[in-house]
């Protein structure tokens, strides 16, 4: 699912239907901030926007966080405080003068309290034109009701590589497990024992591992199949490449499988186990 508010914010201020708040939920809100700082771009570059627009100064700005009239507010601690609201309002009692608007993005905006929250207030009951305002969150539910309530609502959801999220100590793992697994077979369980228990401590660990495990496999099963290419880190198992596809698809059902269970069975070192036992040629 690839929900993107890009387009959806465009097209709004094309048609000039475009809210004076806005409250996005999102699964990424890195992803989600750059999207809003392209938006930005787009409503505000005095050329005809132009993707990465790079010459004129106002998009310069932009992407290098230093617009005047732009100002993103992130957590002080714990909360967003009163006086960090205070400040976007004193900044913002002017007219912007390199921009065409005056804009804040809050981030974290589930961290808003009731009174930063109530201090926002005055930009959204009295909504002035040059004024455009952003909430991110990771879930909206968690977001005070009476931003909530003023602001327009949107999805922004990406995509997730979960190969991107895995720990690189555990790609680091999960390729010197395999170079043992390819190499000793059934031995490898000696490899658990003695080099893998003491590195794994808990679900969360092994959940890693494995995850990384398929990646390599997924990775080793489509460029067998000629629809991808080796990744540069899998460079070294090239040798593998002389094996059939069945080889590879087992490997990868059984991890499958095994993600699955690591959510209910929890006995680490026959998990491992059951990875080498299983998952030899036969
Ligand atoms: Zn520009």
């Amino acid at each position: 699912m690839n929900n993107n508010i890009f387009q959806e914010l465009v097209q709004a201020y094309r048609e000039k239907k475009l809210a004076h708040a806005f409250l996005i939920e999102t699964n990424d809100k890195e992803k989600s901030y750059h999207t809003l700082l392209q938006f930005l771009k787009v409503i505000n570059c005095p050329n005809e926007y132009q993707e990465n627009c790079s010459n004129c100064n106002l998009c310069h700005l932009i992407d290098t966080n230093s617009l005047p009239s732009l100002l993103t507010v992130y957590p002080d601690g714990i909360n967003i405080k009163k006086e960090q609201i205070l400040e976007v309002k004193r900044a913002f009692q002017t007219k912007p003068v390199f921009s065409k608007y005056n804009m804040y993005i809050i981030m974290d905006a589930e961290n808003l309290n009731s009174s930063s929250a109530n201090t926002m207030l005055k930009f959204l009951e009295e909504p002035e034109d040059s004024i455009i305002g952003f909430f991110i969150t990771n879930n909206k539910e968690n977001v005070i009701d009476t931003i909530k309530s003023r602001c327009q609502i949107l999805l922004d959801y990406y995509d997730v590589d979960i190969s991107k999220q895995i720990p690189s100590s555990f790609k680091e793992m999960a390729i010197s497990y395999v170079k043992e697994l390819e190499t000793s077979g059934i031995d490898a369980v000696f490899y658990n024992r003695d080099v893998l228990l003491p590195e794994i401590k808990d679900k969360k660990d092994l959940f890693y591992l494995f995850e990384a495990l398929l990646d390599l496999y997924r990775n080793l099963f489509f460029a067998v199949q000629n629809l991808e290419v080796l990744k540069d880190e899998y460079q070294e198992f090239k040798f593998l490449l002389k094996k059939n596809l069945k080889y590879f698809e087992k490997k990868v059902d059984l991890i499958m499988e095994i993600l699955d269970e690591i959510n209910y069975n929890l006995n680490i070192s026959l998990v491992l186990d059951r990875f080498v036992l299983e998952g030899g040629d036969s």
